[in-house]
């Protein structure tokens, strides 16, 4: 018997019948994962669940946490590649997309998109938020990764966020204690014992400005992206972190002539060597091998172990390095 068709240790359709009554969402079983990321790849989840609002997210990671179900949440899944095995427990796909203005605050859900979070407080005069319309992610993914682009990023603007914490409570955290740092945030270091924290909802402190000024700034940005990014061809942005010190990730790799560099369906982008991008028929495999050999082709040429930024998320069992953190909880 396959990995794959091994039988989940939970009865999920006990599990999916229970959802539906006590938290009052839908959850399908053996749901292929792939087409909710924007790599384009992943096997299934044992149970898919999407929460609408910030109501249905809290059940169900009240659920899953109150059963010892493991809980994996999936924003955008534009900085994840899932295992062509899939992901075993319960996947949460937050598309809870309330917002609202609030003064010269910004209010948001964790499922928002970011471009969104851009677009709608241009029209409202705040400024601030513009480099989310390089983030095809949404604000629980941005303020996890504490994503950033163009010289702004999550910390810059963010005033406070709502968090579901490991003991069950929930709590309005400022920003200042949120651990975030470049790609990093208190979110991604959790100890192995405690169910990881949750993002509910996030609140932006920005600055007013004319809007045709901010529409300028975010006509730079959609520009710039469009020439330096490979869009619309599946990836999951940059693949690496950049190191503390010295050259990016993307001049590294692009200087070890590394661009064009191919495993299956997986290519190292001949636009930005710090994307990989699959042609639509490559597998996670076919992405994690790649970027094992850039790995060590970097750290042989210039002795940088570079670490990867996208999160390889659900069932890794057996691959030669540690996967980052892909938020099962
Ligand atoms: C073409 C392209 C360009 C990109 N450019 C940039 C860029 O310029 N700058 C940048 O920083 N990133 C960039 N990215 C990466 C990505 O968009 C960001 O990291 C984004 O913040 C991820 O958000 P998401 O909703 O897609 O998260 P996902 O990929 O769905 O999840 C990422 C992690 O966040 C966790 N998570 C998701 N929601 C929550 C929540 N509510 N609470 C707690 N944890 C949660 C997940 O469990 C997972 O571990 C790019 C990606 C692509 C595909």
């Amino acid at each position: 018997m396959s990995l794959v068709d091994a039988p989940a240790p939970f009865d999920l359709v006990a599990l999916a019948g229970e959802i539906a009554r006590r938290v009052g969402v839908k959850a399908e079983r053996g749901m292929p994962l792939g087409k909710l990321t924007t790599m384009r790849v992943g096997g299934p989840a044992d149970l898919l669940a999407t929460a609408h609002n910030a109501f249905e997210l809290r059940g169900l990671v009240r659920f899953a946490r109150a059963r010892g179900l493991p809980l994996t949440l999936l924003g955008r899944g534009s900085n994840v590649v899932i295992s062509d095995r899939g992901v075993r427990g319960l996947v949460v796909h937050v598309r809870a997309e309330g917002s609202r203005i609030d003064g010269t605050a910004y209010v948001a859900e964790a499922g928002l998109p970011m471009a969104r979070a851009a677009t709608e407080t241009q029209k409202a005069g705040l400024s601030g938020l513009e480099f989310g319309l390089a983030i095809p992610g949404c604000v629980g993914g941005a303020v996890w990764a504490n994503a950033g682009a163009h010289g702004a990023d999550v910390r810059a603007v963010l005033e406070s966020a709502d968090v579901l914490l490991a003991d069950g409570s929930e709590a309005r955290l400022p920003a200042a204690e949120l651990g975030l740092a470049y790609r990093e945030s208190r979110f991604k270091h959790r100890d192995a014992e405690s169910p990881a924290e949750v993002v509910i909802g996030a609140r932006f402190r920005l600055t007013p400005a004319s809007e045709s000024e901010i529409k300028t700034r975010l006509d730079d940005i959609r520009h710039w992206r469009q020439e330096h990014q490979p869009l619309g061809i599946p990836s999951a942005g940059s693949a690496f972190r950049n190191p503390a010190e010295g050259p990016s990730a993307g001049s590294l790799i692009e200087a070890a002539g590394l661009k064009g560099l191919q495993e299956g369906g997986a290519t190292v982008s001949e636009k930005h060597a710090n994307f990989i991008v699959n042609d639509r028929r490559g597998t996670a495999a076919d992405v994690r091998r790649l970027m094992d050999r850039v790995r060590a082709r970097i750290l042989e040429s210039n002795g940088v172990d570079l670490v990867p930024e996208i999160v390889f998320m659900g069932d890794w069992a057996g691959w030669p390095w540690a996967a980052a953190d892909g938020g099962a909880a």
